[in-house]
């Protein structure tokens, strides 16, 4: 199919996701959008390689919801509330039957988040494919990853190392002579978090006025924790085995590599974040908005696993990054 008959594609699908703050979508030069007086844009860009960020044989469906959720989790990680998308799609051929499955899953993410896709630009090339997110937060209120303070407890919003379990299963069924139906040996429950993660931008908007520092994982927690830390000035102490998720992963994995893939495997999107403790905490949560619906567990159920870690100035430990 050629380029504009994709775009126009597109442009019918995307329709359907109409917001009244798009003045102008796909089918000119530029959109025109119109933000929310005396709000700040958080805006934050993605890109997925076939073969390096997915493997070679997603589901487009699949990628095209993570190609939103990567993004959208980048957005939740700040507090930020979702408005507008753009895509940017290198393409091998232009298969429309691919095209109609990537809209699927990427306008069905899309319409759960209400975000409206106003423009993109569309390449022949290896798959790639990359969205920049816009997002409305008020000013002073973003979660950055500069604000935690020694003494803050850390907290995670759900299951560590679905994602890069499911990676691994994948790995080894590309061993030589195994032959072809890898895809099969990956465990379901699993291969749903590498494939359809779930952005956890209710948590984050809650967590404004709440939160000292947050981040979304998608290096794995070590080196995400550890770059709030360095951001922020101090150090955290991680038990590993207190994270949670350990329950999904044990059927297949145990000793240090269920360890290894809970602490340092990536695309999990779960969010990161420290809260005061102490006198600092009763004044966080008697502030403001976020006040008591920012409590994790009160909003989503299968949300704040609580990981037992307790920063502490230097006493770094388990990869955070000395500041
Ligand atoms: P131009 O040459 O002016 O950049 P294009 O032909 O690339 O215009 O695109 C035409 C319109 O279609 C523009 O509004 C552009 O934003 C939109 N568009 C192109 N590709 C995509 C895409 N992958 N997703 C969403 N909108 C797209
Ligand atoms: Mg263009």
């Amino acid at each position: 199919m050629a380029e504009f008959s994709l775009i126009d594609l597109i442009r019918t699908r995307a329709a359907t996701q109409a917001r009244d703050d798009v003045v102008l979508g796909i089918g000119d030069d530029a959109a025109l959008l119109q933000p929310p007086p005396g709000m700040q844009l958080a805006v934050a860009m993605d890109t997925l390689n076939a073969g390096v960020h997915f493997p070679a044989g997603t589901a487009a469906a699949d990628i095209g919801w993570k190609a939103l959720a990567v993004n959208l989790s980048d957005l939740a990680a700040m507090g930020a509330e979702p408005a507008w998308c753009t895509l940017s799609l290198s393409l091998p051929d232009g298969d429309p039957d691919w095209m109609i499955g990537f809209l699927d899953g990427f306008l069905a993410l899309a319409r759960a988040h209400r975000v409206a896709l106003v423009g993109g630009d569309t390449t022949r090339g290896p798959l790639s494919v990359s969205v920049t997110v816009h997002g409305f937060v008020a000013p002073g209120r973003a979660l950055r990853r500069d604000g935690a303070r020694a003494g803050d407890t850390v907290w995670v919003s759900g299951a560590l190392g679905g994602a890069a379990g499911a990676l691994e299963q994948w790995r080894r069924g590309m061993a030589p002579g195994q032959g072809p139906g890898r895809e099969t040996r990956i465990d379901p429950a699993l291969r749903q978090r590498l494939d359809r993660p779930l952005p956890r931008v209710a948590l984050g908007r809650a967590l404004t006025g709440t939160a000292t520092a947050c981040i979304d994982i998608s290096d794995g927690v070590l080196a995400d924790l550890g770059h709030v830390c360095a951001a922020s000035g101090i150090g955290a102490r991680l038990d590993v085995d207190a994270l949670p998720g350990r329950e999904a992963l044990r059927p297949h994995f145990d000793g240090d590599l269920l360890r290894t893939l809970q602490a340092t495997g990536g695309d999990d999107y779960e969010l990161c974040f420290h809260r005061a403790c102490g006198p600092g905490r009763r004044r966080a949560r008697g502030r403001g908005r976020g006040g008591r619906g920012g409590h994790p567990r009160g909003r989503d159920r299968r949300g704040a696993g609580r990981a037992r870690f307790r920063c502490r100035r230097r006493a770094l430990a388990a990869g955070a990054h000395r500041p």
